[in-house]
């Protein structure tokens, strides 16, 4: 471990996870992404990344869920290290430290939210004193859902979801979210997707002014009426379980329910607190989900916390 007096000390980020209250897909691009229009909204389902130099790269991650994910560089945190690493012209390795509570491979961006994570980390171990939009200019080169983790809140995404625009949401939502076992990987669903819409044209997608004044209402039940997911029969249609997951939330009470990004986790917007408890306790005990997690968004980005002492 690298202990020179003057190393700086080690910093601790956390960063939430995302649901996409309305993820419209476009046509294709050249590039190979489709354009999109997405309604972002950040959930209280957190990673802690902490960064600290050391005499080599390396990558340590806990948490459910986790054997999956690389602790090499292609881990998304150690690629984001390593990119403002990279561009800086710094030697200083880094070890990055994951506890996860966000789900792996659950269409919540968690791979993303730590690359998040990682930038606004070593930006402060640095003391780089890059401003957000910097941080959010890095972020694009690391994946379309990197930007919203370091921004938070709500906002619209636009080109691949990495253009952001803030949007005005009062109050708070809850949310309750089912979180299966199902493998179900983004380009899959993507290519599926385009399966089910064979060759009709697909117009440029763009926000829809109902979402934004159920937002402005802070009126869940105005919201639940808009969540939309151009993605979801695509999941629904490799992994007809997830319809089942979906009814089952809806008959126990939720206002309104969606596939997760590309899935596989089911989103539950709720009235309250109550009825959030409610739905998970409801939801736990028919066990059509390995875990079911209730949170409230929006809430901030990715922020520096106290070092964690475990
Ligand atoms: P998205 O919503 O962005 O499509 P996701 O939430 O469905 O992503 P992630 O949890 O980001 O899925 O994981 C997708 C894959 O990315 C994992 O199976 C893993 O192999 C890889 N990965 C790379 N780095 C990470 C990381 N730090 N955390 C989780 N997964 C990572």
């Amino acid at each position: 471990m690298t202990s020179a007096h003057s190393d700086p000390a080690p910093v601790t980020v956390r960063v939430p996870a995302k649901v996409n209250l309305e993820l419209l897909v476009g046509p294709l691009r050249d590039d190979g992404f489709h354009s999109l229009s997405t309604v972002y909204q950040a959930v209280n389902l957190h990673d802690d990344v902490t960064v600290a130099l050391d005499d080599d790269w390396g990558c340590t991650v806990s948490g459910a869920g986790t054997d999956s994910v690389p602790t090499d560089d292609s881990n998304l945190a150690m690629r984001a290290a390593r990119l403002l690493h990279d561009e800086i012209g710094l030697d200083a390795p880094v070890h990055i430290t994951i506890a996860k509570t966000i789900p792996v491979a659950g269409g919540m961006a968690g791979g993303s939210a730590d690359a998040a994570a990682a930038l606004v980390a070593c930006d402060r171990m640095w003391s780089l004193g890059l401003s957000s939009e910097e941080l959010e200019e890095y972020a694009a080169e690391l994946g379309s859902d990197v930007p919203f983790l370091i921004r938070g809140g709500t906002a619209v995404g636009s080109g691949r979801g990495e253009r952001l625009a803030p949007v005005l949401a009062r109050g708070n939502f809850h949310w309750v979210f089912a979180i299966s076992d199902i493998g179900l990987s983004t380009p899959e669903v993507y290519a599926e997707c385009d399966r089910l819409r064979g060759s009709a044209p697909v117009p440029e997608p763009t926000p829809s002014t109902e979402l934004m004044s159920a937002l402005r209402s802070g009126d869940p039940r105005a919201l639940a009426a808009q969540l939309t997911n151009d993605l979801e029969a695509a999941a629904i249609s490799l992994r007809p379980e997830l319809g089942e997951v979906l009814e089952s939330g809806m008959e126990f009470g939720a206002l309104g329910g969606i596939v997760s990004g590309s899935g596989p986790t089911v989103a539950f917007l709720v009235e309250d607190v109550e009825a959030a408890i409610d739905l998970t306790v409801a939801l736990t005990a028919t066990g059509t989900a390995r875990e079911v997690r209730k949170a409230v968004g929006p809430v901030h980005g990715a922020h520096v916390i106290p070092a964690r002492v475990d």
